[in-house]
Parts: structure tokens; C-alpha cells; sequence
């Protein structure tokens, strides 16, 4: 089976990482007292922060962000057993140059870092259905509802990581964490 996944918060806990980093720049380089609403959806008004400020702050410290980014718990083994299972790994991720020097190297580093095993990454993507069809993806494994919504639409499975955001989603398979994505990958090979 080829099996295409995401990168930030489906492999990685990017969003946590991304509101430890705002919190510290809030306090240590604005001189501000840390987060202001801990509940809000909008990361802005989660900081209290001028929708500017979001731009200067990625500017400067989202590479270090996805660097930093802690896998999530038994991604790495999950994925290393599937890879060892004869399935073939690869990474779609809509990470974009905007705010790194280079979005692959990044992500093959922190990849590589990680002992996590592949077989190739696709970096600045659009929707992700086209490297999904030119890499005959079986199974597709996103957080964002948009990218799960387009690759499903090509009739490809697709199964949506549970994140902070997507908790009211209901038409996509879903799965909170790695041991949940073995167990359907064995389902669907043995079915
Ligand atoms: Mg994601």
C-alpha cells in the first residue's frame, strides 16, 4: 500500500510548539506578559496581538518552530513498522517557502532526526491530490479537513488526525493517535 501523510500536526505537534514559541516572543521580544486567551480559536486574539504581528512572528521563528516540532507519540514506530511491512511512505506537506529558506531540507532533517523511514517527501504543495494520484496514494492521512475533502474527492481513503481545530468534522474516518492508524492500515490490507 503507498501511503501518503501529512507533516505538521499529524507526524508533529506543530500548533503546540507554535504557542509555547508566541508565548515566549510575547514576553521575551515584545515585552508583553504572555498569552492572553488561552481559548480562543484565532491564534491573533489568542495573543492579543495585531494580525501583523503573526507575520513578523513566523518571520522569525517559524523554521525554528517546525525544527523544534516534537513527534507525536508512536508516530515513529508506527510508521517504521509499516515502512518494514512493505508499505511505501510519503510526506505531503503544503509547507511553503514564504517563511523558510527551504521547506524539503527542513523537513527531510527533521525527518532524519527523528529515525523516521521513507520513501519521499513533497514539500509546497496546492491541494495535495495531485502528488496523491502521480504516487498512486492508497491512504491519505491529514489533520486539515480541506486537503482530507479534496483527496477523498479523487476517491482516494483518506483518514483525518485528530487536532485542536477539527473535533466538529464528521465526514472523514478519524483517528486521534498512531496506533489507531496501524490498526486500520492492518484492517485494510487484510479486508
Ligand atoms: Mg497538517
Amino acid at each position: 500500500m503507498v501511503i501518503g501523510i501529512d507533516m505538521d500536526d499529524t507526524i508533529c505537534s506543530t500548533n503546540e510548539r507554535i504557542i509555547i514559541e508566541a508565548d515566549k516572543y510575547d514576553k521575551e521580544v515584545l515585552g508583553g506578559s504572555g498569552i492572553k486567551n488561552i481559548d480562543a480559536y484565532e491564534f491573533t486574539e489568542m495573543m492579543g496581538w495585531p494580525s501583523e504581528m503573526k507575520g513578523q512572528f513566523f518571520a522569525d521563528k517559524l523554521e525554528h518552530i517546525m525544527d523544534n516540532a516534537e513527534i507525536k507519540e508512536n508516530a515513529k514506530e508506527v510508521i517504521n513498522k509499516l515502512h518494514d511491512e512493505g508499505n511505501k511512505i510519503v510526506f505531503i506537506s503544503f509547507r511553503k517557502g514564504k517563511y523558510i529558506k527551504d521547506p524539503y531540507l527542513l523537513t527531510k532533517n527533521w525527518l532524519d532526526r527523528n529515525g523516521v523511514h521513507y520513501d519521499k517527501i513533497y514539500v509546497d504543495t496546492g491541494s495535495k491530490v495531485d502528488e496523491c494520484i502521480s504516487e498512486n496514494v492508497n491512504l491519505f492521512i491529514d489533520d486539515k479537513e480541506s486537503h482530507c475533502e479534496d483527496v477523498a474527492s479523487a476517491g482516494i481513503d483518506v483518514l483525518l488526525f485528530t487536532n485542536a481545530y477539527n473535533h466538529d468534522e464528521k465526514r472523514f474516518r478519524r483517528v486521534d493517535n498512531w496506533n489507531q492508524v496501524y490498526d486500520y492500515v492492518k484492517e485494510k490490507n487484510n479486508g
